[in-house]
């Protein structure tokens, strides 16, 4: 069967009746996500509702139907996660993932195998996160939890996506360098760059997106923008309560 779903104007990523499994357990059901060129879209839910798993349905690191999962209208449900990679989706994944005997500098510069083309370049990451200049020659992972999430969104942001996927950057660190990693959102959407945050803290999540998708079992439970989503809304969402 071909698709004839046609993108919206301005939508860059769509999901189109996601299923996703581990094995015979079933994890999502039916999830329907957009997210449009240059926007911030925020994924909240309770522990175990699917958002990691819905971003690894969209980078292709769990097996989709290829038509459930479509950039700029076109299936890449499936594909390996280096096709995924190189069409300019970027995973900044929970854990960081970072290779342990390598550099600073070593972490980032493998981001870049790609060779896609755009603004972000060691320099340019230097300049957002100065403290990555300094520790260049350093084990990535002798750096604290909050340089080593820089690092983990420097190495995405260097394959030069057209959308970073970000699950739970901010999970185990304190409020002040969750801010810090917050406050460099605007310079990675100024270039029109498109980002989904998987976020615990609904806060934060409303704060620093535009929309906000709230998943439950496996299922949206709730979309709207973020600015006039009320805590009822959210908690009710949230918890089914
Ligand atoms: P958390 O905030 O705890 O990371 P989440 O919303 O990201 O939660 P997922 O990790 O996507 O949730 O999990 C969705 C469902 O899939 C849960 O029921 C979870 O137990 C199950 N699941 C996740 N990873 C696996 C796996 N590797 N094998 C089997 N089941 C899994």
């Amino acid at each position: 069967m071909s698709t004839s779903i046609k993108p919206a104007a301005g939508v860059l990523l769509q999901t189109h009746g996601l299923q996703a499994r581990y094995g015979d357990a079933q994890a999502l059901f039916g999830v329907d996500f957009q997210v449009a060129a240059g926007e911030t879209v925020a994924v909240i839910g309770a522990n175990g509702a699917g958002k990691s798993t819905l971003l690894k349905s969209i980078t292709g690191l769990l097996p989709v139907a290829a038509e459930a999962v479509l950039l700029d209208g076109q299936p890449i449900g499936g594909l390996p996660p280096e096709a995924i990679v190189a069409r300019g989706i970027a995973l900044v994944p929970e854990g960081r993932r970072l290779f342990p005997s390598l550099t600073v500098e070593e972490n980032l510069r493998l981001g870049g195998y790609t060779g896609r083309p755009g603004p972000w370049n060691l320099a340019r990451l230097y300049a957002l996160f100065p403290i990555l200049a300094e520790k260049r020659r350093h084990p990535a992972t002798s750096l604290s939890g909050g340089q080593q999430q820089m690092v983990a969104i420097g190495r995405a942001l260097m394959s030069n996506p057209r959308l970073l996927l970000c699950d739970e950057i901010s999970l185990g660190l304190a409020p002040v360098v969750i801010k810090e990693i917050y406050d460099a959102l605007p310079s990675i959407t100024g270039e029109g760059m498109s980002v989904v945050i998987v976020e615990q803290d609904v806060l934060v999540a409303q704060r620093v997106s535009q929309r906000v998708y709230c998943l439950q079992e496996g299922q949206v439970s709730l979309e709207g923008p973020s600015a006039s989503l009320s805590r009822e809304q959210i908690s009710h969402a949230y918890f089914g309560i």
